[in-house]
């Protein structure tokens, strides 16, 4: 008994058949550019070690062979596949045509292996091509595809070692060569989206898959027979479904010919990231047939799972084989962070309206990156954004665009619609500039009232359309201070340790019609529900367009929950950044390391965090102090609030901090 148990819970864990890890492949470094023909004669190419042997995509032996290379330089993905065949065949001529409906070759990429957002290209007999985008893949009722996305700048070539279409002989095979523009292929990834070869040392998640058909000659040509396709793979998915990005290959961009081969170790964190995918298909499964995520289900060992709301869940597990912490949610989104000793990502919020030339922001972001900063997030404009983006993207800094979501000053659309606007106990409106509380800039929308919602998703389909954003953060994803932060009572004359109702919203029509007709009794919670509703929304928008879901958050779920109705332990976020300023709260400099961690129980570790630094809070001599006491919480990032009042000083406290290594410490 108790062996049966330990042999289906390593099969459970290791995934029936898929005990094997997923092939690694070392991509060497080719010095001349490769020219495109099809026939792969160069001595490149001679000197290039094969993938391992392709397999049936359930893992089965194959009867005939498809071998594939690969290389790499500054500009392209080159990749070669030599394929025997008895009978050339191909029908479609048009491009983005089915191409699987003939024999085909298959390249998959998720640069990222977030296992969502990634790159389809086949290829036929008849060098014609088809190249898709998928942002969702189909173990998702909703999936996503772009089908007008192109691979801009591919090159492709086919040689034939035989005769197309034509019946009366036995043909020898046919090989591909591809050259993928990284352009193409990392200006898609979430990290490190750079538009540019990768560095060496990087690896991305790809598979390869060839499409066969049986059939018989006949006095035209060909004839299909009635069999179905075979498929095969460099990384068998144990299923008949390509469609999952977990069991891919592993390839890695190395600098040189790899002298080692060796070096091509298997990934230690498989066995622990396919262990998240496996609780994740067997939730959907368990959707799929009673309509909903299956909250008893008993997880393998180490893994936990939090459901912040019903229909949304995180996984999370630690390899105990690196330390990798990683995260997996009902969405697919896949997110590892190294170890407990990395150095954190750190983000800049830039106020996009400064004024400077182009040159200027340039250098700026220059001046950024080279300090250590990784990501910025920029505020202003859909046009002010979209002209900064690739200004930073060019530094190398990643951009999110900074969204105000529920709070809009001077919107001019949202002001044409009175209804649109927050109420509080009292009947008043942050529609009226002189019923508005605390400051002019307080125009606060109902998160329940429809047209809103619609309004916020048109704003996050325009940022979307930015070439090169990386995210889109939301901020003021809250309803105005039912109680504001205590070194701000004297300033405003208030004692807020109680309900006041001028500040308390939102009182609207809509919300109270809502609320008398739903099942959340209690008042306080439905409005909190009610934010994580519309950023749940503008979530799932901003994913659609395979981009980080951020959101700018008070310190703690609780503490949000209670001042600003904003319990973001139920958003279905990517990333929060916690505004952790302890001068707001009149707490010392220890306070934010401290709510970190307490925030990080409240949402029991499943929202990858950067939390907030003041700036004008921290002289900057302290500041590496301070960045490390954060540091140390484990968090996956740091935000650094922000660049108007960020000194050269604090650039140089920055890039000591970055330059200093971490060590994981145990305690
Ligand atoms: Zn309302």
């Amino acid at each position: 008994m108790m062996i049966r148990t330990i042999l289906f819970t390593l099969a459970a864990a290791t995934g029936g058949i898929m005990a094997q890890p997923a092939p690694t492949y070392v991509c060497s470094r080719v010095d001349t550019p490769l020219l495109i023909d099809g026939k792969g004669d160069e001595e490149a190419w001679k000197n290039t070690r094969e993938l391992s042997a392709f397999r049936d995509i359930e893992g089965g032996a194959i009867p005939h062979q498809c071998r594939v290379k690969m290389l790499w330089d500054d500009d392209y993905l080159y990749i070669l596949a030599d394929m025997d065949e008895q009978h050339l065949w191909a029908t479609q001529k048009e491009h983005d045509s089915i191409i699987y409906h003939d024999p085909d070759f298959e390249v998959f990429i998720d640069p990222d292996g977030d296992g969502l957002n990634y790159i389809e290209l086949e290829i036929n007999e008849l060098n014609t091509t088809w190249d898709l985008f998928i942002t969702r893949p189909y173990r998702f009722n909703d999936p996503n595809i772009l089908h007008d996305w192109e691979i801009k700048g591919l090159k492709h070539a086919v040689h034939l070692r035989g005769t197309l279409n034509t019946p009366g002989d036995v043909d020898d095979g046919w090989s591909v060569e591809l050259a993928i523009p990284w352009s193409s292929i990392t200006s898609h990834a979430h990290l490190p989206r750079t538009g540019k070869a990768p560095e060496p040392g990087c690896s991305m998640r790809m598979n390869f898959s060839r499409v066969n058909w049986q059939v018989k000659p006949t006095a035209g040509g060909y004839e299909k027979l009635p069999a179905p396709e075979s498929n095969h793979v460099w990384a068998p998915t144990g299923k008949i479904n390509i469609h999952l990005p977990e069991h891919w290959g592993r390839v890695i961009f190395s600098p040189n010919p790899p002298q080692e081969w060796e070096s091509a170790m298997p990934d230690n964190s498989d066995s622990a990231r396919l262990k998240l995918y496996e609780v994740l298909n067997a939730q959907l499964e368990h959707r799929n047939k009673l309509q909903e995520f299956d909250r008893s289900m008993q997880m393998p060992p180490g893994v936990n799972i939090c459901f912040p709301t019903d229909d949304f869940f995180v996984l999370t597990t630690v390899c105990n084989m690196t330390g990798a912490q990683m995260r997996l949610d009902s969405e697919g989104r896949f997110a590892c962070t190294p170890s407990a000793g990395h150095h954190p990502e750190l983000y800049l919020w830039v106020h996009g309206n400064n004024k400077r030339s182009p040159m200027e922001w340039l250098q700026q972001f220059i001046c950024y990156a080279e300090s250590g900063i990784d990501s910025v997030i920029i505020d202003g404009s859909v046009e002010r954004i979209a002209q900064l983006t690739p200004l930073a993207r060019l530094a190398g800094l990643r951009v999110y665009a900074w969204l105000w979501a529920l709070n809009r000053p001077g919107d001019t659309i949202a002001l044409q619609h009175p209804d649109w606007y927050a109420v509080n106990a009292e009947g008043k409106s942050c529609h009226l500039p002189q019923e508005r509380p605390f400051v002019e800039y307080y125009q606060f929308l109902c998160p329940n009232n429809q047209e809103v919602q619609q309004h916020l998703q048109e704003q996050v389909r325009q940022l979307a359309a930015i070439p090169g954003l990386t995210g889109i953060q939301a901020d003021y994803m809250r309803l105005p201070d039912v109680e504001l932060p205590q070194a701000l009572w004297s300033k405003y004359g208030l004692d807020m340790s109680h309900v006041i109702p001028a500040f308390d919203y939102c009182y609207c029509d809509t919300c109270k019609a809502l609320y008398a007709a739903g099942s959340e009794p209690d008042w306080k919670k439905f409005r909190e529900r009610s934010v994580a509703g519309i950023f749940n929304l503008l979530a799932a928008e901003i994913r659609k367009h395979g981009l980080i879901a951020a959101c700018a958050v008070f310190p703690s779920p609780e503490l949000a929950a209670r001042m600003v109705h904003q319990d973001w332990s139920m958003f279905h976020a990517d990333l929060v950044l916690p505004m952790a300023y302890h001068s707001f709260y009149n707490k010392p400099a220890t306070w934010p390391a401290d709510i970190t961690r307490q925030a990080a129980q409240e949402s029991r570790g499943r929202i990858p965090m950067a939390p907030g630094v003041h700036l004008p809070d921290i002289p900057p001599a302290s500041l590496p102090g301070h960045l490390e006491t954060l540091r140390a919480t484990g968090v996956h990032g740091i935000g650094i609030f922000s660049d108007d009042e960020l000194t050269p000083e604090h650039l140089e406290a920055i890039k000591k901090f970055k330059a200093t290594p971490h060590v994981l410490q145990r305690h």
